[in-house]
């Protein structure tokens, strides 16, 4: 068989490693799974009982049109309904963009490191891809400007970025979008929205009336701890929304995601309370590095990138061997880092009563 050129040396995504695989590799009870920024707190019991509820009608397609959800998202952002598309997760969006817009004619412009699949699926779709190194962890929104040319087509903003947590503030943000032409896609990948703190974090959604080649991602998986589910969406211009529509898949997000991110939209409570752990969380961190110097980026997501001043890989082995799954900075383009969710109270302090011990060996 012959599949297109460019998938040839692409691997395919790796997940962090499944919890049931850790435990009978190193006999290990219990295992606490720090690696993929999934919510430690679970997600809100509303979700649960909706999707109890939804359980007699599973023969029945979804609605392709997600109609109730929309309503609700679109009410909760003051947009309007035409302005959403909605995806099996985020990720979806990512490659619905990416097959509506790109193909070899085309390039794209991301940052590096940053999230994978902005490359990964310019890629599949034969694009150049243009990288630009972060600065002290941060996008350098200048230089992506400057490699945008005539045939650049989308550009990706991670808001905050994953791995490094950092973010980019209103007024850089609002400046770059001024200069961006106005036929280049611009993606605010705001994955981590729910768990910013930051005052000058750029409030995206006034800003689409302003600019029409403004897109804003954004997910159940995270905050709303829905990430086995798969739903997110995309708010942008309607017009816009319409032209990519047919890339989509007719019933690509499912009933039980669907009325879970419903239910999930209710619970305002449940939202604050995980911010407010994560928050905790994220000092439990801080004060580690701070205590051992180590560098870090204070983050506005929830998870935290620390450099070890080790490989990557080896405080990855350590942590694993002793029940604890995180993500090495090698894969990620810090050599020496890992990165690990913000778990609860407990969880946390036992990873880093692991990292004291790991850093006097
Ligand atoms: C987790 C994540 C996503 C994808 O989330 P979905 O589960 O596909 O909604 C998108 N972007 C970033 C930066 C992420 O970290």
């Amino acid at each position: 068989m012959k599949v297109k050129k460019q998938l040839i040396g692409l691997s395919p995504y790796k997940p962090g490693k499944p919890i049931s695989e850790v435990k009978k590799q190193f006999g290990l009870n219990e295992v606490v799974k720090l690696a993929s920024n999934e919510n430690p707190f679970g997600c809100s019991n509303e979700a649960k009982k909706a999707i109890s509820e939804a359980l007699d009608n599973l023969a029945i397609y979804p609605d392709g049109y997600a109609a109730t959800i929309r309503t609700e998202v679109a009410n909760l952002l003051n947009v309007s309904e035409e302005q959403l598309i909605f995806g099996n997760g985020s990720d979806e969006i990512i490659q619905i963009l990416c097959r509506a817009l790109l193909n070899n004619e085309t390039n794209t412009v991301c940052a590096v490191p940053s999230f994978p699949q902005y490359k990964h699926n310019a890629v599949i779709e034969g694009a150049e891809v243009r990288e630009v190194s972060l600065i002290d962890g941060v996008h350098d929104l200048d230089g992506m400007l400057g490699q945008i040319n005539e045939n650049t087509r989308i550009v990706w903003v991670c808001n905050p970025n994953n791995p490094s947590g950092t973010y980019v503030s209103s007024e850089v943000f609002k400046n770059f979008l001024a200069k961006v032409p106005k036929d280049v896609l611009v993606v605010s990948d705001e994955a981590y929205y729910e768990y910013v703190v930051a005052e000058d974090y750029p409030d995206t959604t006034p800003l689409l009336a302003e600019f029409e080649n403004l897109m804003i991602l954004r997910t159940f998986s995270k905050a709303y701890g829905l990430a086995s589910l798969r739903i997110g969406y995309g708010v942008g211009n309607p017009e816009f929304i319409q032209k990519i529509e047919p890339a989509r898949e007719p019933f690509n997000t499912s009933v039980l995601a669907q009325v879970a991110a419903s239910a999930a939209l209710t619970d305002k409570q449940f939202l604050s309370y995980c911010k407010e752990r994560n928050r905790e969380g994220l000092e439990q961190f801080y004060q580690f590095c701070e205590k051992n110097n180590l560098h870090y980026y204070p983050s506005q997501g929830n998870f935290i990138l620390m450099d070890i001043q080790k490989p990557g890989n080896d405080v990855f082995n350590y942590l694993l061997e002793r029940g604890f799954i995180v993500r090495s900075g090698e894969a990620l383009g810090f050599p020496t880092s890992i990165r690990v969710t913000v778990g609860s109270t407990e969880q946390n302090k036992a990873i880093i009563e692991q990292l004291e011990k790991f850093l006097n060996s």
